[in-house]
């Protein structure tokens, strides 16, 4: 598609609870197009009650829809069915995504929406795959594991990428038969719901997939204490999952898989090959989005000798991104998700270059021409590992480069003393990769390439303080199910 006028997209709020739309509820928050920093549409503030009112209809629907408990060859054909409508809706939902998001249209239709859609088919082809085992005993007994539904899921989701973070909660939820009641960001609330009305479209019982919109504070804090909640499922800032954390353990001691922050390392030694592609690769990395990607590669670590040829690369590279709203078909650098957010990014830059770095690239704002909250990629140089931007997670086009001499240097430069979530490698030495695939302490090494891949088997997620569980791949399906234990006294 090319550019959309955003004043033509139609946008459905409220709550989904039971198969349809609630707006009774609650007084409403603005919602802002980080385009252009409009209020365009509102929604309401889940409480409490509201939340319970969801979790007990998602409850109902779990006791006695028999979504849990139907043959798993049909469950799989309602999602694929789903995967279907939702690959279908590209044109709507595509817009719908890009509208109040950081994602560009194009990207959102090409790349978003088939994505959540290959997800969804993904999880679907579990269903039937994973029941249980029978294990070993002696003859006068059966042993077995039997893998179960949890019951009603919370599942709780940024703004970076309101569908395809969202999607990866979903999806495993629904294949391995619960319920879900999932939480967007009160800042990208609106495409969820479109996902929520297609899935009862494909025929997901009503009350299995349910929406509540509200903040973190009292919405999403209300459905991670809930009593019937079984398991939570969350993506966001590590803070905020180290408070969600907390609840749970206090709330019936509710097991977490939580999608965390990063500060993640690009690795680049002189014999990496062609370096026009390395930089190609490096600047993806951390302008993808705008920065604001938790795998973003926000520290470059390079071979001395290559670190002024790299750098130029980087920056021509830099220069060629076009700011733009995101219903414009050309823009290729998106807006930051607020304008709290850009002056953050834009205070962290200062303090980095206050404590002494070099300022190789950008350092501002980029919107002087446009009303939206736009950062120039930022290329820092002659920092330590104290400074600021080296430290902290920026989630913004901030890349800093530090050079190294040393196989030793560059992996204890690589450690970020609280993220593990991914990091790059990038050399022609095969053995020094595998070296760096066994000495980083990350969830997630790619060599000689930079991002994830169509391959949905490979899982994501943290070491450290970047999470715990995985999304995607065998490992969040599982985490979807409990296990129960079976021993039978064949004399008994
Ligand atoms: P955030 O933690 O501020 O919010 C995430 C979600 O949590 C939102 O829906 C918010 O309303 C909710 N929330 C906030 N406080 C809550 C509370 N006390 N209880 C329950 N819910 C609460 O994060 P964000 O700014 O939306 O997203 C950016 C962060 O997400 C970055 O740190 C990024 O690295 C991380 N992220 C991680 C991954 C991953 O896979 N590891 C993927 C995407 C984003």
């Amino acid at each position: 598609m090319d550019s959309f006028n955003p004043a033509d997209i139609v946008v459905r709020g409220g709550h989904f609870i039971g198969g349809e739309y609630v707006d009774e509820y609650g007084r409403g928050i603005d919602v802002l197009r980080p385009s252009d920093g409009v209020a365009y549409a509102a929604v309401p503030l889940g409480d409490a009650a509201l939340v319970d009112r969801a979790v007990a209809n998602a409850w109902h629907a779990f006791r006695t829809s028999g979504w849990g408990r139907m043959a798993p060859r049909e469950r799989a054909r309602i999602l694929r069915r789903f995967a279907d409508l939702v690959a279908a809706d590209a044109a709507t939902l595509g817009p719908l995504e890009a509208l109040g998001s950081t994602r560009p249209v194009r990207d959102a239709i090409a790349w978003d929406v088939p994505f959540t859609a290959e997800g969804i088919r993904f999880y679907a082809e579990f269903a039937d795959k994973v029941g249980g085992d029978v294990t070993a005993t002696d003859q006068d007994h059966l042993g077995m594991t039997i893998a179960e539904p949890y019951g009603v899921i919370g599942a709780i989701a940024p703004w970076n990428f309101p569908l395809v973070m969202a999607s990866w909660k979903i999806a495993p939820a629904l294949a391995a038969g619960n319920a879900i009641v999932l939480k967007p960001s009160e800042m990208t609330p609106f495409s969820v719901l479109r996902l929520a009305e297609l899935a009862v479209q494909a025929g997901v019982p009503a009350g299995i997939f349910n929406v509540v919109q509200g903040d973190g504070r009292t919405t999403g804090d209300a459905l991670v204490r809930h009593p019937k909640v079984g398991k939570i499922t969350f993506t966001g800032s590590t803070r905020t999952g180290a408070a969600i954390m907390a609840a749970c353990a206090q709330t019936g001691t509710k097991p977490v898989t939580l999608e965390l922050g990063g500060k993640s390392p690009q690795i680049v030694f002189a014999d990496a090959p062609r370096l026009d592609d390395v930089a190609r690769r490096i600047a993806a990395g951390i302008t993808t989005n705008a920065g604001q990607v938790c795998v973003a590669g926000s520290r470059l670590l390079v071979e001395r000798s290559i670190a002024e040829p790299l750098a130029e690369r980087i920056e021509r590279i830099f220069a060629g991104l076009k700011p733009g709203a995101t219903w414009q078909a050309g823009t290729t650098l998106p807006p930051i998700i607020s304008e709290t957010q850009a002056a953050r990014i834009d205070a962290i830059v200062g303090r980095t270059l206050d404590s002494g770095a070099t300022l190789r690239y950008g350092g501002q704002r980029a919107d002087a021409a446009t009303p939206g909250a736009f950062y120039m990629p930022t290329l820092l140089s002659g920092v330590t590992r104290e400074a600021e931007a080296v430290r902290e997670e920026v989630f913004g086009p901030v890349l800093t480069l530090q050079t190294f001499d040393t196989e030793e240097e560059a992996l204890e430069l690589a450690q970020h003393p609280e993220y593990g979530l991914a990091a790059g490698v990038h050399t022609a030495d095969l053995g020094r990769a595998l070296r760096f695939v066994r000495g980083l302490e990350a969830g997630t090494v790619w060599v000689n390439r930079y991002g994830r891949s169509a391959d949905f088997m490979i899982p994501t997620g943290g070491y450290k303080r970047s999470g715990i569980g995985k999304d995607l791949g065998k490992q969040a399906y599982e985490a979807n199910l409990r296990f129960k234990s079976v021993l039978i006294d064949l004399h008994g």
